[in-house]
């Protein structure tokens, strides 16, 4: 568990992004912090050391990084992960069996396969309900319920779910709210400023933003529930190597900006889609069409570069890919060049036929992952794309 440097927090979003967590070094001036690539630290005595022993536990490339998204998140602590799913693997072990967990019925299909295949045979229980209705999230708690776990907006739906309103309900019920940021980044979404009480990323998507490693985070305020984190981490060893936690803490510096291009393409890409396409089959929480849109502007202050589209069939939808020549056909999301993907077939396959039909993931369903290029080489690479469809 690291903690921030408290004065980090007086600087805006931007400013924390390139500066919270890090100090030159102390030794040389140098202005990055240095890859500490190391197993293990030199004690002085036994039972003396500079607080370092072995580097499961503790790395100080990781700690930058650590420091830095628990501040751009507005957090005390940061512990980073091997994974996105490591890490929420690693939250899952704050509980035990028999305990019960309220989540989204549309969520990343890895974390659907970490619950409903794996998490279920140690006893966990789960109830998938539509977060959009707060309603169904209060129906579904019992005594047993330790934790509400939201993912806003869904990948790829871009459902959002009111966290403010679900904590609450969570909080009623002495249950955690965790909160998949993944999608909105800090940048666009507090969770912890709307009651949240863990937020956890993939950082393989946005934070990194150059689609060159995996790695997943999460942060909270509470200390106990940050030491319990910690010790899940060293314990189970999901941790993430001192390189990745470099490149991913270059990779943050530009998120601020990155993310504002994102938003700019995110738009515009879903503007063009809603006139070609009609707007009842475009989802995006920036459109005025998007049901929840009023719940989007009050807790987002930017609506990100994850749009979806319905074609209309499977034979539509690879039309649409195989033309594209900006965006490339390939999973995963939030870097800097545009990806296109068929959830369906790619990021969802693992979740049931039957299962997809009733929350709307169809064959002919496209998700675009927009990139930072200009705005409008995306959207002439989508007019050849889509022309006669
Ligand atoms: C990719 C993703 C994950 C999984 O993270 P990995 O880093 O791939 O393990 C979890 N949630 C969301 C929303 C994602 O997009």
């Amino acid at each position: 568990m690291t903690k921030i440097f408290p004065e980090d927090l007086a600087a805006r979003l931007a400013t924390r992004a390139v500066h919270a967590g890090q100090r030159p070094d102390p030794t040389s001036g140098a202005i990055m912090p240095p890859i500490y690539q190391t197993s293990t630290y030199a004690q002085e005595a036994l039972g003396v050391n500079k607080g370092y022993e072995y580097a499961r536990g503790k790395n100080p490339t990781r700690e930058a990084l650590e420091r830095n998204v628990a501040a751009l998140e507005t957090a005390q602590h940061g512990i980073a992960f091997s994974s996105g799913m490591g890490c929420l693997n690693s939250l899952m072990m704050l509980f035990k069996s028999g305990d019960h967990i309220v989540i989204g019925a549309n969520v990343y299909g890895g974390t659907f396969r970490l619950f409903d295949k794996l998490l279920q045979h140690f006893g966990l229980q789960f109830t998938w309900v539509d977060m959009r209705d707060t309603q169904r999230i209060a129906d579904a708690m019992r005594k047993n319920t330790v934790a509400v776990m939201l993912e806003t907006p869904t990948n790829p739906l871009m459902q959002l779910a009111d966290i403010k309103a679900a904590a609450g309900i969570a909080k009623k019920a002495g249950a955690l709210t965790i909160v998949d940021n993944t999608f909105a980044t800090p940048i666009f979404q507090q969770p912890l400023a709307l009651g949240a009480d863990i937020v956890w990323h993939s950082s393989t998507k946005y934070l990194n933003g150059h689609s060159d490693l995996i790695g997943g985070i999460a942060v909270m305020n509470d200390d106990a529930l940050a030491a319990k984190v910690q010790f899940i981490a060293n314990s189970a060893g999901a941790v993430p190597g001192p390189m990745d936690a470099w490149l991913t803490l270059r990779g943050t510096k530009t998120l601020a900006l990155r993310m504002r291009q994102h938003d700019i393409n995110g738009r515009d890409v879903a503007d063009w889609l809603a006139k070609r396409m009609g707007e009842e089959r475009v989802f995006y929480p920036g459109l005025a069409s998007h049901p929840q849109h009023e719940l989007a502007k009050r807790q987002m202050s930017g609506f990100g570069g994850m749009v979806s589209v319905e074609t209309g069939s499977k034979a539509n939808a690879n039309t649409v890919v195989t033309r594209l020549k900006v965006f490339t056909l390939a999973e995963s999301l939030g870097g800097v060049e545009s990806l296109v993907c068929q959830p369906a077939g790619m990021t969802h396959a693992s979740v049931e036929p039957a299962r997809r039909a009733e929350i709307g993931i169809t064959d002919g369903l496209l998700r675009f992952s927009c990139g930072v290029e200009d705005t409008q080489d995306l959207l002439e690479d989508l007019e050849q794309a889509f022309k006669g469809l």
